[in-house]
């Protein structure tokens, strides 16, 4: 099998692609289900057909473009990623795996290979949390990690619901038809850029991700008593600020002595009432997103955090309420991808690294319903999320290359 990626053809497409948008060039912006994100999947539609691929969606706009297998009725082998970019984001960001994804399949087809298992190419709808305010829908939807019921509550910022919104986009049905049924994919890998600085900086073109970290967040509430700043004794206080920095400070030492690098803590948001110089802050109110790629982990760290705020509520006489807003769990990709991903990367003589996901992906919930993995490919700087972020045409050759080989070897 002659492997061969047309380096300029994809380079053209992610470039066409990254025009279709509604911010100002180089910068891209992408919302799920606005008009600009309906054109760019009829464009993208239209590359798909062109390279006789059968093109189906689902009731939430995940879209499929099947490649038959010489035996069509087992399980498929599917790639992709998503193209809804956050506001001034960047052109490469969930792309890569789309377009490169594309031109895995193209490469296939030109080297006269025929897969036996069918490959599906996955167009997964709002990777990005912009428009609901909950990341891997799409994904979440097909791996029954959300019911369907939970999915019609979801609002967008304008007060127009889940339900309305996909519907004038043109997707019908229930989202209850979304959720894959058993069996229906056989493997699952995402291409995608790391994000991360780790593979420019070893000089490396493939990052193989074995865990897909996952955040729990959470809302947490201090309640004291307020009063005069010059009137009220510190004998006396019971200041809200106080102890939650001390929490905070409590949280960092957690996840500080977890004993994994992998283990990170942030309070990203802390508010405190009344807010003035001259008034003891009687109400605090602060965010924690904490993340680690063991849930065993995540969840010691988490009791540590709660002894502590026990701890301070009974010594500083205040209460303290904690409300999880959401759980993900983590998870470990298939060792049967990251052996295959390896021996593509072999066979080309491409170095590579074993690698953490330290962001999340929709790989994170297929990989709970089948098989699944990531490959890496290096961006600039690592950055991402900014018009800035870039990958040079023959790192995304690399990650195509290595893609097309390993769905070749899934699917034989
Ligand atoms: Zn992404």
């Amino acid at each position: 099998m002659n492997l061969e990626v047309d380096r300029g053809r994809l380079f053209n497409e992610i470039e066409k692609l990254a025009l279709i948008s509604d911010a100002e060039p180089p910068a891209v912006t992408r919302v799920v289900f606005s008009p600009t994100d309906g054109k760019a999947r009829v464009w993208f539609i239209g590359l798909c057909e062109q390279a006789g691929l059968a093109v189906r969606h689902d009731p939430v706009g995940n879209t499929f473009a099947r490649w038959s297998g010489t035996e069509p009725d087992v399980p498929a082998v599917g790639t992709g990623s998503h193209i809804d970019a956050i506001p001034n984001a960047g052109k490469y960001d969930g792309v890569v795996g789309v377009l490169g994804g594309l031109e895995a399949i193209r490469a296939l087809q030109r080297s006269g290979f025929r897969p036996k298992h069918s490959l599906e190419l996955l167009l997964f709808t709002s990777e990005e949390p912009t428009r609901f305010g909950i990341g891997c829908l799409g994904s979440r939807l097909l791996s029954g990690s959300m019911p369907a019921d939970a999915a019609r509550k979801l609002v967008d910022k304008e007060g127009a619901s889940l339900e309305e919104v996909r519907r004038n986009a043109g997707f019908a049905g229930a989202l209850e038809e979304v959720k894959l049924s058993h069996g229906y994919l056989k493997a699952f890998v995402e291409l995608h850029i790391e994000q991360g600085p780790l593979l420019e900086r070893h000089r490396v073109p493939i990052g193989i991700v074995t865990s897909i970290a996952a955040p729990a967040s959470f809302r947490f509430a201090v309640e004291g008593a307020g009063g005069h700043a010059g009137a009220m004794l510190m004998p006396e206080r019971r200041d809200a600020l106080c102890a939650a920095s001390e929490l905070i400070l409590a949280i960092e030492t957690a996840a500080k002595a977890s004993g994994a690098v992998d283990t990170v803590a942030t309070v990203g948001i802390c508010d405190v009432f009344p807010g003035a110089v001259n008034s003891i802050p009687s109400r605090v109110r602060f965010t924690l997103d904490l993340r680690d790629t063991s849930l065993e982990r995540r969840d010691a760290v988490l009791r540590v955090i709660q002894a502590a705020r026990e701890d301070i509520s009974a010594k500083r006489q205040v209460v303290i309420q904690e409300e999880l807003v959401n759980a993900d769990a983590p998870a470990q990709c298939a060792t049967e991808i990251t052996e295959a991903l390896s021996r593509a990367c072999t066979k080309h003589q491409l170095a590579s690294i074993p690698m953490v996901s330290r962001a999340y992906h929709d790989s994170l919930f297929m990989s709970r319903i089948v098989p699944a993995g990531m490959l890496f490919i290096p961006c600039r700087h690592g950055y991402s999320h900014r018009p800035d972020e870039y990958s040079s045409p023959e790192d995304i050759e690399r990650g195509v290359l290595v893609l097309a080989e390993t769905l070749a070897a899934l699917a034989s």
